[in-house]
């Protein structure tokens, strides 16, 4: 971001006595790693300044770094600047008091479909929101101060959100900011072990999911995970979210898709791909998000059936006209 932008953002920091920051539902390291990384760095060179990270729903992958603190009472919430992270739009916000605030600022890196906020600044470019984090931080010098916490946090997003760095997006800047953070010390270790490590029980029920994957003709690869299995497996509906990870490295495959029927009879739906974009599939049925990471809602079995044939299509279409994929 210019100065210019860094400098405004940092007029509203300053300005609030009060500051609350909030991310996405169903949060992701991104999410969580901005917000606990942008609270400590505005915190420690004033600490007396009344910064809160009001989190919400969570993710159990996460639980090993994430500390939130309570919502506070509406009287300190209409007095305060909240500042949402990783959001594209407000209908996405953990914060059931969006409301109440007297500004609010928005910084994210998704595509910026639903503008929103007193300020914005959206980085579509960027692998993550940490990764602009960081660049707010450097920008602004002493101003706000990185920390050795901070650099954690702010790794684990940059490091999920670029699938380790191997997204596209990744630039010659992503990594040496990623550098700088590593020069602040912390054990990389322990994060991947937090972020790899599974229980026995998980890869056995990984193991059963493989069976359920299914093949279209011109290779998108499908799961579809009813509440019946979700029952009879005794998972969660995140458990069940994470199944769209077991179809990535497919070959032929360039899109892929997880179906998960929740409690009310929704199917949320989680679209990936690579070489071709899937975003617009994803808005045609409710939602949205990046070219190659989306989501969407299906209200029945027929409209799961029309979004895996317009999958099929679009690859039909991709190959035809590209070279060059695996
Ligand atoms: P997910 O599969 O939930 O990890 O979502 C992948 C990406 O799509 C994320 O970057 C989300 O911001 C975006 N996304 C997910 N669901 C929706 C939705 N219903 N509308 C718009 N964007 C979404």
């Amino acid at each position: 971001m210019t100065q210019e932008i860094a400098e405004k953002v940092y007029a509203e920091i300053a300005a609030a006595d009060r500051i609350v920051i909030s991310r996405h539902i169903r949060p992701d390291g991104d999410a969580v790693g901005s917000s606990m990384g942008l609270r400590a760095i505005i915190k420690a060179p004033i600490p007396e300044k009344e910064v809160l990270y009001v989190g919400g729903d969570k993710a159990d992958y996460l639980a090993f770094f994430e500390n939130e603190d309570e919502m506070p009472d509406d009287e300190f919430c209409s007095s305060a600047l909240l500042i949402i992270l990783d959001s594209g739009t407000l209908d996405r916000v953990s914060n059931e008091k969006i409301g109440l605030f007297k500004r609010i600022v928005k910084l994210d890196h998704h595509i910026d479909d639903n503008p929103f906020g007193d300020l914005s600044v959206v980085e579509e470019f960027r692998t993550s929101t940490c990764e602009l984090i960081v660049d707010l931080c450097v920008k602004l010098g002493g101003k706000l101060k990185m920390t050795a916490e901070a650099a954690e946090y702010l790794y684990i997003g940059m490091v999920t959100d670029s699938g380790r760095f191997r997204f596209n997006g990744t630039t010659g800047e992503t990594l040496r900011y990623a550098a700088m953070l590593l020069d602040y010390g912390f054990n990389t270790e322990r994060i991947f072990a937090n972020l790899y490590l599974d229980s026995f029980e998980n890869l056995s029920f990984r193991s059963r999911m493989f069976g359920h994957i299914k093949q279209t003709e011109n290779g998108v690869a499908y799961i579809f995970v009813s509440k019946e299995i979700r029952e009879s497996e005794n998972i969660t509906l995140e458990q069940a979210s994470q199944t769209v990870m077991l179809l990535d490295s497919i070959k032929n495959d360039l899109i892929w898709l997880a179906f998960i029927e929740t409690d009310d009879g929704e199917i949320r739906v989680r679209l990936r791909s690579r070489f071709v974009g899937i975003k617009d599939l994803a808005s045609r049925y409710g939602g949205g998000g990046h070219e190659n990471a989306s989501g969407a809602t299906c209200r029945s079995l027929e409209e799961v059936d029309s979004l895996i044939n317009d999958a099929d299509a679009i690859l039909a279409d991709f190959k035809k006209n590209n070279t060059g994929w695996l």
